[in-house]
C-alpha cells in the first residue's frame, strides 16, 4: 500500500512527463501528495436565468448565442473582448479580459450557456469572463459540486480532476490506522471515504463530513504534541529573585506616552508572574498597535534589572531588526547600563560567535533575535524571559527549546490575532492570558461601510479622490488570478477593469503570493515611497506592509473571509494621522442575511476581541465557506471558528488517551506516536 502512496505521479493512467512536471511545480510529487491536494472551493451551478432575472454582482448562468462577431480591443498590456449575446428574451454583454483567442474559439450562433459575473455598464447588463458550456454539458455538472482546485500556467481544473479521480480509483486499499473507537464516538469517516468525500462530494453535507475528519485529526495532533511538551514541566518553582524594580519604575514613569490601562494590566499581570510561586507561560493578545512592544521592554528590563538576561524573538528578520533599533535608541534614551545584541540568520559568522561567547558570559542582558536564537549553540548564563512575538501556535515550542538550554525561563506570548477567550483558553491550556484592548488615545477610528457591488464604481471614485488628495489606497481580492470557474474577484484581472476606468495618472499594481519574493518587495516599495497608488493585492498583505499614506482599504467579496482576517486587513489603514476608511464589498446573494449580519460587525466594532467572539457566534455548521481554511494559529485544515466544537472534543479525546497511556504504549495508539512525530502538514494520519 505504502508503495501505491508513494509512488511518483507518473506511475497513474493518463498522466505523462509534461503533467507531471506541471504537478511538481505545484509541489505535489507522489500519489500520497495528489490525495492531500484538496480542492480549494467548491462550484455549484445555478440553474440558467433569463436575463430578466439577472442581478448585478451574481454570478449566474444564461443561455444564449452570440449573434455577431466578438470585438477585440487591444490595450498596452490588455485586451478587452465583447461580444453581444442573443437570449430568448432580448440581448445582453459578454466581456473577457485577455483572452483574444475567444474570438476565434466560439462557434456564433450556437447556444452556450455563459456562466459568469453580472455586472452592469452604461446602463447594460453584460456577464464578465464567462465560462462556456454545451447546454448538455452543463446539466450534468449541475448535479454534484464542482471541485476547484489551485491551478498552475498549463494544468487547468479539468485536467487536475482527472488525475485526481485516477488516483482515487486506489484509495479503498488504503488502512486507517486511527483506532475505531476514535471514529465511533465521533461518529468520524473512515480515512478512504473521507479522502473520496473531500475531492467529490455529492453534496455540500458530504464535504462537512470528509472535512470534520481531517480537522479532528490536525486538532488532536496539535493537542497531543502540546500536551507532551508539557510533560514534567508544568510545575517549576520560580528560583529568579526579581524583588528589585526601581530602575524599572523609573523608565516607565519617564515614557513619553501614558500607558492604556490593557497594558497597565498587562505589565502587573507579568510582574505578578514574576512574584508567583511557578514559572509561568503568558499570552498576551492584542491588536496590531496596541503597543505590545513596550510591555515586553518593561518586562526585559525587570529581568536586567535584577541580573537576569532576556531573549526577544520575532518572526521575521525585519521584526526583529526594529525592535533592536527601537531598544537601543530606549537604552540611549533613559541612559540604561544594559547591553542588546541582534542575532538573525544574516549576522555574520563573526559577530555570532562573538554574540554567543558574551550570552555565555552574561556580558548581553537582551538579545533579540529570529530563529537564530534557538540554535544549539546559543547559550546563556542566566536567562530569565523569553518572549515570542506575533507567534501563533509555534510559539507553544519555544518554551521547551529554552527550557533545554538551562534553566526553564518564564516565557511570553505575543500575539497580535484577538481570539475569543473560550477558544484562547482551550487552544493556549495552561498559559496565563492577558488580553490588551485598548488602544492608544491618539488612533483614530477607521470608518468602515458595507456595501453591494453595485456601489463599486462609487467606491472607486472616492479612492480617486482620495488619492487626488495624495493619499493611497488598498484593494484585497480573494484569488490571484482568473481560475476557470472560480468565483470571486481576482487580482490581475481587477486591475484591468480598474486601468479601463481609472485615469492614465493613476498607477496601480498587484500583489499576490504566487510573486516571487524580490518582485514582492520590490512593489512593496514602490507602494511605500508613493510611486504606486493602488495596490491591488491578495490577503499576502496581511503581514508586513506598513503605509501611513495609505488611507483607504477597499475588500473585494468580503464575506469570503473571516471577520478577524478582516479586521486585520482593515488594520492596515488608519496608521498615519489622516481619516481612513475601510469599504466592505458583499458579494453575497441578497437573501444571505447572514453574510451582511457578520459583516456589519466590522462596522460597529473596532475591537480585535469583539469582533472575535461575534465571528464565533455568528459562524453556525450551515455557514460552511468552502474547505479554504483561514490559516489562523498555522493549521492546514483546522479554522478554529467553524471547528469550535471538534476543538472541544479533540481536546478531551487527548486528556483521555494521555490519561490511560501516557507513554502511548498500547497497540492501538502507537499512531499517535507517529502523529506527533510526523510534523505538520501531513493530514492523513497513516500516510
Ligand atoms: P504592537 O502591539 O502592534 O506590537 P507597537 O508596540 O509596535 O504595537 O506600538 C505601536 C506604536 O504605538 C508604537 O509607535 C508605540 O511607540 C506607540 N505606543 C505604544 N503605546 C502607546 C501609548 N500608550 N500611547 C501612545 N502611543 C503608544
Ligand atoms: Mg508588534
Amino acid at each position: 500500500m505504502t508503495d501505491f502512496l508513494d509512488s511518483p505521479l507518473k506511475t497513474l493512467k493518463g498522466v505523462g512527463e509534461k503533467t507531471e512536471n506541471l504537478f511538481n511545480k505545484m509541489g505535489v510529487y507522489t500519489v500520497r501528495d495528489i490525495l492531500s491536494f484538496f480542492p480549494r472551493e467548491f462550484k455549484e451551478y445555478p440553474h440558467p436565468k433569463t436575463i430578466d432575472d439577472l442581478n448585478v454582482g451574481e454570478m449566474a448562468s444564461v443561455l444564449g448565442m452570440v449573434i455577431r462577431p466578438i470585438v477585440v480591443r487591444r490595450f498596452r498590456k490588455f485586451s478587452i473582448s465583447l461580444g453581444v449575446l442573443e437570449t430568448e428574451n432580448g440581448v445582453i454583454e459578454v466581456v473577457w479580459y485577455n483572452m483574444p483567442y475567444i474570438k476565434n474559439t466560439i462557434n456564433r450562433n450556437m447556444p452556450y450557456i455563459f456562466y459568469g459575473k453580472v455586472s452592469e455598464k452604461n446602463g447594460v447588463l453584460r456577464i464578465e469572463q464567462p465560462a462556456l458550456f454545451e447546454p448538455g454539458e452543463y446539466e450534468n455538472i449541475r448535479k454534484k459540486p464542482v471541485p476547484i482546485y489551485r491551478q498552475t500556467k498549463g494544468l487547468k481544473n479539468k485536467a487536475i480532476t482527472k488525475v485526481v479521480t485516477q488516483a482515487l480509483s486506489g484509495v479503498d486499499e488504503i488502512s486507517d490506522d486511527m483506532p475505531s473507537y476514535l471514529l465511533e464516538k465521533r461518529n468520524l469517516l473512515s480515512l478512504s471515504s473521507a479522502i473520496k468525500l473531500m475531492h467529490s462530494p455529492d453534496s455540500l453535507e458530504d464535504l462537512v463530513k470528509a472535512r470534520d475528519r481531517f480537522a479532528y485529526t490536525e486538532l488532536l495532533e496539535f493537542f497531543l504534541e502540546a500536551k507532551s511538551l508539557e510533560n514534567g514541566m508544568d510545575v517549576i518553582p520560580n528560583h529568579f529573585n526579581l524583588e528589585k524594580h526601581e530602575i524599572t519604575d523609573k523608565v516607565k514613569s519617564c515614557l513619553p506616552f501614558e500607558l492604556t490601562e490593557g497594558q497597565e494590566e498587562a505589565i502587573s499581570d507579568i510582574f505578578s508572574d514574576f512574584s508567583s510561586e511557578y514559572i509561568t507561560e503568558r499570552l498576551i493578545q492584542g491588536d496590531v498597535g496596541c503597543g505590545k512592544t513596550v510591555v515586553s521592554f518593561i518586562a526585559m528590563l525587570r529581568m536586567a534589572e535584577n541580573g537576569y538576561q532576556s531573549a526577544l524573538m520575532a518572526p521575521t528578520e525585519v521584526l526583529a531588526t526594529q525592535h533592536y533599533e527601537g531598544f537601543l535608541s530606549d537604552i540611549e534614551k533613559y541612559d540604561l547600563d544594559f547591553k542588546v545584541a541582534l542575532l538573525t540568520g544574516s549576522t555574520s559568522k563573526k559577530d555570532k560567535d562573538s554574540i554567543y561567547e558574551r550570552l555565555a558570559s552574561g556580558d548581553i542582558d537582551f538579545v533579540i533575535g529570529t530563529h537564530a536564537l534557538i540554535q544549539d549553540k546559543v547559550s546563556f548564563k542566566k536567562l530569565g524571559l523569553v518572549i515570542t512575538d506575533e507567534q501563533h501556535r509555534f510559539g507553544v515550542k519555544q518554551r521547551k527549546v529554552f527550557s533545554d538550554k538551562g534553566d526553564t525561563p518564564f516565557s511570553i506570548l505575543l500575539s497580535a490575532t484577538p481570539i475569543p477567550r473560550t477558544l484562547a483558553l482551550v487552544l493556549y491550556d495552561g498559559m496565563n492570558i492577558t488580553q490588551i484592548r485598548t488602544l492608544p488615545k491618539n488612533r483614530q477610528k477607521i470608518k468602515t461601510a458595507v456595501v453591494d457591488p453595485s456601489l463599486r464604481t462609487k467606491s472607486w471614485q472616492m479612492i480617486v479622490s482620495e488619492i487626488q488628495k495624495g493619499r493611497q489606497a488598498y484593494i484585497v481580492c480573494p484569488l490571484v488570478s482568473e481560475s476557470e470557474n472560480s468565483e470571486g474577484e481576482n487580482v490581475i484581472d481587477y486591475e484591468m477593469k480598474l486601468k479601463e476606468v481609472l485615469p492614465d495618472s493613476i498607477k496601480t499594481s498587484v500583489l499576490h503570493g504566487k510573486m516571487k519574493p524580490d518582485e514582492k518587495e520590490e512593489v512593496i516599495s514602490r507602494f511605500a515611497s508613493g510611486e504606486i497608488s493602488i495596490l491591488v493585492s491578495t490577503t499576502v498583505i496581511e503581514v508586513g506592509v506598513n503605509v501611513p499614506n495609505a488611507t483607504i482599504m477597499m475588500i473585494e467579496d468580503a464575506q469570503r473571509f473571516g471577520l478577524s482576517s478582516l479586521h486585520q486587513l482593515r488594520g492596515r489603514v488608519g496608521r498615519g494621522a489622516d481619516q481612513s476608511f475601510c469599504i466592505l464589498v458583499n458579494s453575497a446573494p441578497k437573501q444571505n442575511e447572514n453574510a451582511k449580519k457578520r459583516l456589519m460587525c466590522l462596522k460597529e466594532s473596532n475591537d480585535g476581541f469583539f469582533i472575535a467572539e461575534e465571528d464565533l457566534k455568528l459562524r453556525g455548521p450551515g455557514d460552511f465557506r468552502g474547505i479554504r481554511q483561514s490559516g489562523e494559529m498555522g493549521f492546514t485544515i483546522v479554522d478554529i471558528y467553524q471547528d469550535a466544537n471538534l476543538l472541544n472534543e479533540a481536546k478531551e479525546d487527548c486528556e483521555e488517551i494521555l490519561k490511560e497511556d501516557p507513554a502511548l504504549k498500547k497497540p492501538e495508539n502507537q499512531i499517535f506516536l507517529v502523529l506527533k512525530e510526523r510534523g505538520k502538514n501531513k493530514i492523513f494520519t497513516n500516510l
